[in-house]
């Protein structure tokens, strides 16, 4: 019998890549559920190149709808849990929906995995959790100390899923990533943001003096890290999944300019968002050493294809 993966959040930027992956992967070892609200993050087009394989199915529906959640991840043996609102500006203007996702939706997927028991529960999280680090890097063991509504809702989240291993024994693992880029990210967040509005021939904002540094990493090393936690993870384990490639915006900004052939005066640097974490850098060593991945593709070569996809896919986001 194949086993049965239940997806959340499939029908997104990071999910959709997951899924694909694991579907071209594992051709009949393995079939894949996934469960998305379709939010305006999620895009039913993420998933046409899988919708017709044998194996796969699609159930619109919430995380936070417990009798659905019940009857899905009852029929389940894994759980990858990728669901959540994910843009922080969003979480700044308004976190009631980011508590209810993020927190109540993992706590729901959750209840129900205690209550099947069996199961192993990957949860996605990010390196937002940890706050902002001015130098160095921070390992697994660092205090969470989230600055936004988003960041904050996601370590509550984190915190939920290991407090399932420790008082149920739950088979638990959190990953936490850095900045990922490639096709499909609904174009409100930086890169797909700036590419189609470079694209369009319209200005772009950046925040502060965009100084701030990020961490990036092409999706495809994520969803690998991903699949090595999921199949040799340690329950209870918290696992960073960083490139150890730093950019500025400021440098990040200047790549995009020259591959959208524009110049620094489409840009407006606009007043900074509340509480912009000046720095994120992760330790990666633990997943590097015990499940033997490593960051394949090159940032160069990552933005350049994933801006070449979104000049070819202009009617994707419409
Ligand atoms: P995304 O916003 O592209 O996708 C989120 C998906 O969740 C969407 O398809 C949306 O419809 C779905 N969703 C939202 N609320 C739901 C609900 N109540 N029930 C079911 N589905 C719901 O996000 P993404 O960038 O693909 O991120 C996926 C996960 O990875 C998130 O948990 C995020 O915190 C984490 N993460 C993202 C990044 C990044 O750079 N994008 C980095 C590290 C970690």
């Amino acid at each position: 019998m194949p086993k049965k993966i239940l997806i959340t959040g499939g029908a997104g930027f990071i999910g959709s890549h997951y899924a694909q992956s694991l579907l071209d992967g594992h051709r009949n070892a393995l079939s894949v559920t996934v469960l998305d609200k379709l939010t305006y993050a999620g895009n039913a087009k993420n998933l046409d190149e899988i919708r017709e394989l044998p194996g796969f199915r699609f159930v619109r529906g919430s995380i936070c709808d417990a009798d659905l959640v019940d009857e899905l991840v009852g029929e389940a043996d894994e759980i990858v849990h990728f669901a959540a609102e994910t843009h922080v500006d969003r979480s700044i203007a308004d976190g009631a929906e980011f508590v209810r996702t993020n927190v109540l939706g993992t706590g729901t997927l959750l209840e129900a995995a205690r209550r099947h028991g069996g199961r192993r529960f990957v949860h996605v999280s990010t390196d937002e959790v940890y706050g902002s680090i001015a130098t160095g890097s921070w390992p697994e063991e660092h205090p969470l100390r989230p600055s936004s509504p988003y960041s904050a809702s996601k370590a509550a989240s984190d915190l939920l899923a290991l407090s399932y291993h420790t008082t149920y024994g739950l088979d638990v693992v959190v990953t936490r990533c850095c900045n990922n880029l490639g096709p499909r990210q609904y174009p409100e967040k930086i890169i797909p943001l700036f590419v189609t509005r470079l694209l369009a021939g319209c200005t772009v904002p950046l925040y502060g003096t965009g100084e701030n540094v990020r961490e990036w990493m092409h999706v495809d090393d994520h969803v690998e890290a991903l699949e090595r936690v999921r199949t040799r993870g340690r329950p209870g384990e918290i696992y960073n999944i960083g490139s150890g490639v730093e950019l500025t915006n400021r440098e990040l900004v200047a790549a995009l300019l020259e591959l959208c052939d524009a110049d620094w005066d489409r840009v407006e640097f606009v007043a900074d968002r509340p509480g912009h974490d000046r720095r994120y850098c992760l330790d990666s060593t633990k997943i590097r050493t015990e499940l033997g991945w490593t960051p394949r593709r090159d940032l160069r070569t990552a933005l350049a294809d994933t801006v070449d996809w979104y000049r070819k896919n202009d009617e994707w986001a419409a």
